[in-house]
């Protein structure tokens, strides 16, 4: 391992190996990762490995698109095949709320040129003929969306980033990053010192232990999900061709074909968030206990969407975590505060934006900015007032509103109120609504608020020195 590099980038999952790639591209190639264990040893190999471009946020849809379509060169760049399955992917609308939003999405794909198109019932149908289309008023057909294999395709970022020059260290856990006066840092890991002159966080499960040896609290945290993989059905392989995904919002689920089996999971209401008090440094190559109940009504709604489901039985049940921020949108860019130290954070879809992240991320290190628009997925859009407490309240909201109709700059009740503008003990004596209105709705909710002991970090409390120190990049 030699002892001095350009960039440090932490953690071998796919978004670590993503960023190394596109850094290589970008013509750095005296860089290293180092990984704790081997790749993949976080949230990645668990991943169903579906991908989409569908995202409420357009800069986010469009990096879902370059990253869809980066796969091919990349296989034929590395040599190693990513699995591909362009199967293409309906989004299901049962309501006119959601066909409204799905048209909406439509008209944004035309100007960033994806060829999506919405589809009636009988389209539906015919794409996809297990699905029972009752209630169902028609729904958006993405020919790019499809699934992967994540591992493969880990891999084959990882091959191509080497070919170009960048070393890879494995089974060598970072136990410190300390900044020194010349703007570089020392990185001590297990198996010796490096001096890089920058440093990625790109730790997955771990980025908040990885941010606190620094001393940066990261808003996000991870979330335990559930798919279901199904024993070989006649209904699906007898098909002559692959079934296309079926994202059915209504439903809280996705499902896709596996081998001669379907794979359906679920963003359910119910969700536990997990690890709360730091990600277990031993963790990675195990499963969570599955918890069937929590998806119950999920699936039972799911049995009526695809009867087949009733008759298969199901093979194998994968319960994980993963994480994401605040607001569902990545961690990505130089960290407030901290001078040469980047983040490529809470991935929530990482073979969806993977791609996007490591070019994005790339971009800013190499040429001091980005050539898109990522107010989005910026590491700085929040301010020092952020904490764990509210994080946690957020995510959960998140997680739940992963199938949700998204409104231009709505405000969502979780944690509220939390940070308030000096206006607002004004409006609250003049009786303004402290509660949130969802868009089209006359339904209020009272927002949880987090409570006042819940806003001291809890993450590793040696080295936490706080939140975001400051927000003007240093
Ligand atoms: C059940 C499940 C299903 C999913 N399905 C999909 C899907 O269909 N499509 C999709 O796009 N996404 C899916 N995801 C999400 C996807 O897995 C994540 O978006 C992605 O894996 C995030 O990758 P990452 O590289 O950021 O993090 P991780 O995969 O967690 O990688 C982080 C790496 O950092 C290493 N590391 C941590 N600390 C240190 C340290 N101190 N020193 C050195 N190395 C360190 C870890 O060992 C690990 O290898 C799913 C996730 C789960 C759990």
């Amino acid at each position: 391992m030699k002892s001095h590099t350009r960039v440090a980038v932490i953690g071998g999952g796919v978004i670590g190996c993503s960023v190394l790639y596109h850094l290589t591209k970008l013509g750095w190639t005296d860089i290293m990762l180092i990984e704790r264990s081997e790749l993949t040893s976080g949230s990645t190999w668990h991943a169903a490995g579906g991908f989409h471009t569908l995202n409420a946020d357009t800069n986010m849809a469009a990096l879902q698109g370059y990253t869809i379509q980066l796969y091919r060169e990349l296989e034929e760049l590395s040599g190693q095949s990513c699995g591909l399955h362009h199967v293409g992917g309906i989004t299901l609308a049962g309501t006119p709320d959601r066909m409204d939003f799905l048209k909406a999405e439509r008209a944004k794909h035309r100007y960033m040129g994806l060829e999506t198109e919405i589809v009636g019932p009988d389209e539906i149908r015919k794409l996809s003929p297990i699905t029972n289309t009752d209630g169902v008023l028609g729904g958006l057909y993405d020919p790019l969306d499809g699934h992967l294999d994540p591992s493969g395709t880990t891999q084959a970022y990882a091959r191509a980033a080497r070919m170009a020059g960048a070393e890879i260290v494995l089974r060598n856990p970072v136990h410190e990053t300390n900044p020194l006066a010349d703007g570089t840092w020392q990185v001590v890991t297990e198996n010796g010192t490096i001096i890089a002159e920058h440093v990625v966080n790109a730790a997955g499960l771990w980025a908040r232990e990885v941010g606190a040896l620094a001393g940066v609290y990261l808003p996000l945290h991870p979330m335990e999900h559930q798919y279901l993989v199904t024993e070989d059905t006649p209904e699906v392989y007898e098909n002559d061709r692959e079934l296309p995904h079926v994202m059915d919002p209504e439903g809280e689920s996705y499902l896709r074909q596996e081998g001669r089996g379907l794979v359906i999971g679920f963003y359910e209401q119910a969700c536990e968030h997990w690890a709360v008090d730091g990600t277990p440094a031993d963790f990675g190559h195990e499963l969570l206990t599955d918890k069937l109940d929590r998806i119950g009504d999920a699936l039972q709604f799911a049995f009526r969407r695809y009867p087949v489901l009733e008759r298969a039985g199901i093979k194998t049940i994968v319960n994980g975590p993963f994480t994401f921020a605040t607001d569902g949108n990545p961690l990505v860019g130089p960290v407030p505060g901290l001078r040469n130290y980047w983040s490529a954070c809470a991935v929530m879809a990482g073979f969806s934006q993977g791609g996007g992240v490591g070019l994005t991320l790339a971009e800013w290190m190499v040429e001091g900015e980005p050539s898109r628009d990522v107010f989005a997925m910026d590491v700085a859009r929040f301010g020092d007032w952020i904490t764990p407490g509210y994080t946690r309240e957020k995510v959960r909201e998140n997680y739940q509103r992963r199938f949700s109709v998204s409104y231009p700059n709505e405000e969502l009740p979780a944690a509220r109120p939390f940070q308030t503008t000096p206006a607002y003990g004004l409006w609250q004596a003049r009786r303004a609504p402290a509660t949130a209105r969802r868009p089209g709705s006359s339904e209020t909710a009272a927002p949880p608020a987090v409570p006042r002991w819940d806003r001291t970090p809890k993450i590793a409390a040696d080295s936490f020195r706080g939140p975001f120190r400051g927000c003007s990049r240093a």
